[in-house]
């Protein structure tokens, strides 16, 4: 099977997925959201999506706005569970955890939507271990999803989730971003070992472009702020004086055998605020038979470097070949104009929902301040000869980034 048959297939299922789930939420939000405190233990739907049922509030709302509701039931290996917590407002804190006398052992991917889907905090979950989370804005519904990490088979749960209302609010905060052309010494990335490389030279990429390595490097940082021009995030270049704050760095070289790009983890809502990623410039060489312009180059590492941040920012990967978290897009896709839009979870993140990666960016680091950057579009004509030939022609990229290859892993 190919990669983008592959690809077909994860989502046409992932479709299927959602369009259940969007089915069965209608009649739970129809039903109501809660039910009182049932003494009665819940029941598990072998529908992959659980019904209201089988939320027991054990608490109940007290008058300090507090709640707990178990979360229990059984999960199969590519399958998910989905309960309806009801509504929640901005300030409200959850948290889920497993019940200490439920020995399980294997950890659960835990994640909490809001009433659209859109996934608002991920987290690998087993006792000691919780989700938590401050709602930055309330919702109509919150839902919390149950799934197996990837490779297991799953099988029974028991988490209790609390609410705290009137919780701080993290309040967004800028970031700055150096993306640094001058090579690096025992650079250590997503724990891998340290190493060490030259400065970037366009020449790294193919013969052909040899020489034009100041133009790229201003391409890059060019089309890496327009990717975050609507967000607090000042870029600068190892050529510019060193920030006076924390900052992030994004570093162009080395190569390696299977990947694009590299990041430290995926950091969600930004909690780390100096952190690195790496471009892996060599391994684009592999793209030198698609005689790609410079222009076209600056696109793909510009892609990937804003894909890279998006990590240290807190985004995961997408479906969706026109937003920059995508993983499942060709190389002709990278090398166009991939912007932040809200798309479709990569199922190994979660098997629905989505990524509004717009609204938590605004969230994570908050609107730019002074609305200046630069527009990053293709002309018409260029997308038109692009969707020509991606059509005639599909380079797939078998590894864009590492940073989420063993997603469930790197937490533990
Ligand atoms: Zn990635």
């Amino acid at each position: 099977m190919t990669v983008q048959q592959r690809n077909n297939r994860l989502v046409g299922s992932f479709a299927f997925l959602v369009r259940r789930s969007l089915t069965i939420a209608a009649t739970l939000a129809l039903a109501g959201c809660v039910p009182p405190i049932d003494p009665a233990p819940p029941v598990s739907t072998p529908t992959g999506v659980v019904s209201a049922a089988d939320l027991v509030d054990v608490a109940g709302t007290t008058d300090t706005g507090a709640r707990v509701l178990q979360v229990r039931g059984t999960v199969g290996r590519n399958d998910f569970r989905l309960f309806a917590l009801g509504s929640s407002v901005r300030g409200d804190a959850w948290t889920l955890d497993a019940v200490p006398s439920f020995l399980s052992s294997q950890p659960y991917v835990v994640a909490l939507f809001d009433a659209e889907f859109n996934l608002l905090r991920r987290d690998l979950v087993d006792p000691g271990r919780p989700l938590s989370h401050v709602l930055r804005e309330g919702t109509d519904q919150l839902y919390a999803g149950v799934m197996p990490i990837v490779g297991s088979a799953g099988g029974n749960f028991d988490f209790v989730a609390r609410r705290s209302a009137d919780q701080v609010v993290p309040a967004p905060a800028a970031q700055t971003v150096v993306l640094s052309f001058e090579g690096a010494s025992n650079l250590r990335v997503h724990r891998r070992t340290g190493i060490s490389f030259a400065p970037f030279d366009a020449a790294m990429l193919g013969e052909s472009y040899r020489g034009s390595t100041e133009k790229l490097k201003q391409i890059i940082v060019d089309l890496v702020r327009a990717d975050y021009r609507d967000y607090d995030v000042t870029i600068v270049t190892s050529d510019d004086p060193t920030p006076a704050g924390p900052y992030s760095t994004i570093y162009f070289g080395a190569s390696d055998d299977g990947l694009l790009g590299l990041a430290d983890n995926v950091d969600p809502y930004n909690a780390f605020r100096s952190q690195n990623a790496i471009i892996f410039v060599g391994s684009f060489r592999t793209f030198e038979p698609m005689l790609l312009t410079v222009d076209e180059v600056g696109y793909m590492l510009a892609n990937v470097a804003s894909h890279e941040l998006g990590h240290l920012l807190g985004l995961y990967h997408t479906s969706d070949a026109a937003d920059v978290m995508d993983t499942t897009g060709s190389a002709w896709d990278l090398a166009s104009n991939q912007t932040f839009i809200r798309a479709a979870l990569e199922p190994t993140v979660f098997l629905t929902g989505f990524e509004d990666s717009p609204t938590l960016l605004l969230q994570t680091v908050g609107p730019r301040k002074d609305g200046s950057a630069l527009p990053r579009a293709l002309s018409a004509e260029t997308m038109r000869k692009r969707a020509l030939i991606s059509r005639r022609m599909k380079e797939q990229v078998s590894s864009p980034c590492g940073t989420c290859l063993h997603l469930d892993e790197s937490d533990h």
